[in-house]
């Protein structure tokens, strides 16, 4: 695949062995994927990112992106190679300062065979030169780039990485990012994070961001374009950066009135979840053509559309609560999605019992009640839905009338103790529906396997005295349809590929 370097490789892998022996017999290629059996290329193995600084340049005429990636990682495994995943054409790959060979496979791989094998448990310093037009680049038929008249914007889920840096694509492997831009004046470059420095020469501006807490790289967002920004400070003191594309046309009356909205609705949220887990807030609305919204860390994505009825505080809800049920404690596999979607789309029914429009059992009650049994809806299992359904509306509204069956069982008490305990119980990293299972029954000292697997895993509708059990209206009742439902419904982030 590399001819160039196979002569130095062998004669590297000769040396090691020498000196090694056990280490280099032992020596191996690093998966191409993390083990994610919705996704089986996604992320890679072999080693654990911890930083990635991404310097590029990225010109809105022609959308052209440069740049140079550093990655700070550590191996686990006695590495002969690794892979990063990545679309964009790569100039150079240096590991550990020595120059690295480099291929493309699959649908996203960069293979890279370094000059002499990596030692497991070492620290690694990868750097990647790249160029390329993202919006050219394809993966299994689809991209996350999307174009814009004025620039372009990287947001997407699960994947959105591969068009604009090379990672380890998979929500198990956080890290820090420090991400610098330079665009032409006039045009501003948007990322996660605090916007540590701003700085003009020859006629580009270069906009440096941080996101200084473990990151998921799917939560890592770029967006280039002109926008109007707004800053100020919640009354918890986090700094807030909004930015509006300014050609919203008739939204952005709308779209303003509802992410202006981010602090106060953040610290409501903190009320139910805890403290703010991030040092920065905000949210970006680009003149992109989708339809959905985005949980990117500290600073979420929302397409136009989300505003064209007026305003929409549900999806900042939505969005904002991802920052606890998501971002700060993300899926350890894509089968987990339930413990993001089902929370914020649970978090929308308490914003919409907040604002006088039809309590969260009133909600969960019309959930219930207006589906029948055969609607397949019931089929998905929200605890595990396969990666077809990973998005489907079943996982949110299924996935929250389970929570309010979990709240009626436990009470109140324990479960606005576990909604609120659960973010720092595994602030950072990840967790699976079981382990949230796990602290519920710790929290609650109840057995809820039952519970969960009613309302998680069968692939049929709970029958009308499962619903009775934890006081919601069996089937044959028609709740009145709650204020706020056609509302929440509009907000359902529709996954497009
Ligand atoms: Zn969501």
């Amino acid at each position: 695949m590399h001819p160039r370097l196979i002569a130095p490789g062998a004669l590297a892998a000769a040396s090691v062995l020498l000196a090694i022996p056990a280490s280099a017999a032992s020596v191996s290629p690093g998966a191409p994927g993390i083990g994610d059996p919705y996704y089986p290329a996604y992320g890679n193995g072999g080693y654990d990112v911890s930083h990635y600084d991404l310097r590029l340049k990225y010109q809105p005429a022609t959308d052209a992106l440069e740049g140079t990636a550093t990655i700070l990682a550590r191996t686990t495994q006695d590495l002969s190679r690794f892979d990063l995943d990545f679309l964009l054409d790569v100039d150079e790959v240096r590991v550990n300062g020595a120059r690295a060979a480099f291929a493309a496979s699959g649908e996203h791989e960069l293979e890279i065979t370094p000059r002499t094998p990596l030692a497991q448990g070492t620290a690694v310093t990868v750097v990647v030169r790249y160029h390329g037009i993202p919006s050219s680049k394809q993966a299994y038929g689809f991209t996350s780039w999307h174009r814009t008249p004025d620039g372009g914007v990287g947001a997407n889920e699960p994947e959105a990485a591969w068009w604009w840096f090379p990672g380890n694509d998979h929500p198990r492997d956080k890290a820090t990012f420090d991400v610098s831009v330079q665009v032409p004046d006039g045009t501003q470059a948007l990322s996660n994070g605090t916007l540590q420095s701003t700085v003009s020469r020859l006629g580009w501006t270069r906009y440096s961001w941080r996101s200084d807490k473990p990151q998921a790289t799917y939560l890592a967002t770029l967006a280039v374009g002109r926008f109007d920004l707004t800053t100020g400070t919640t009354e918890s003191g986090i700094p807030v950066v909004n930015a509006y594309s300014k050609d919203l046309g008739a939204q952005a009356g709308a779209a303003r009135a509802s992410i202006e909205r981010t602090g106060e609705i953040a610290d409501w949220l903190s009320g139910y979840f805890g403290p703010y887990p991030f040092n920065a807030l905000g949210g970006y609305v680009p003149n992109t053509t989708t339809g959905y919204a985005l949980e990117t860390q500290t600073r979420p994505y929302y397409s136009p559309r989300q505003f064209a009825n007026g305003s929409n505080t549900s999806v900042v809800v939505h969005e904002l609560a991802h920052q606890w049920y998501g971002d700060l404690v993300s899926v350890a596999g894509w089968k987990d999605i339930w413990i993001n979607e089902g929370f914020a789309r649970y978090a929308q029914w308490l914003w919409s019992e907040h604002e006088g429009e039809g309590t969260a059992q009133e909600l969960a009650d019309y959930a219930y009640a207006s589906r029948p049994a055969d609607d397949p809806f019931w089929t998905v299992r929200p605890g595990d839905p396969g990666p077809e359904n990973q998005f489907h509306i079943a996982v949110y509204d299924r996935g929250a009338l389970a929570l309010q069956a979990l709240r009626n069982e436990i009470g109140d008490d324990a479960f606005f103790t576990v909604l609120k305990g659960w973010p720092q119980r595994y602030a950072h990293g990840n967790a699976t529906v079981a382990d949230f299972r796990g602290y519920a029954e710790e929290v609650s000292g109840a057995s809820l396997g039952t519970l969960f697997d009613t309302w998680l895993f069968q692939p049929s509708k709970p029958t009308a005295s499962a619903a009775r059990t934890v006081s919601l209206v069996p089937a044959e009742a028609a709740p009145a349809r709650p204020r706020s439902w056609q509302r929440i419904a509009a907000t359902n982030g529709v996954h497009e590929h």
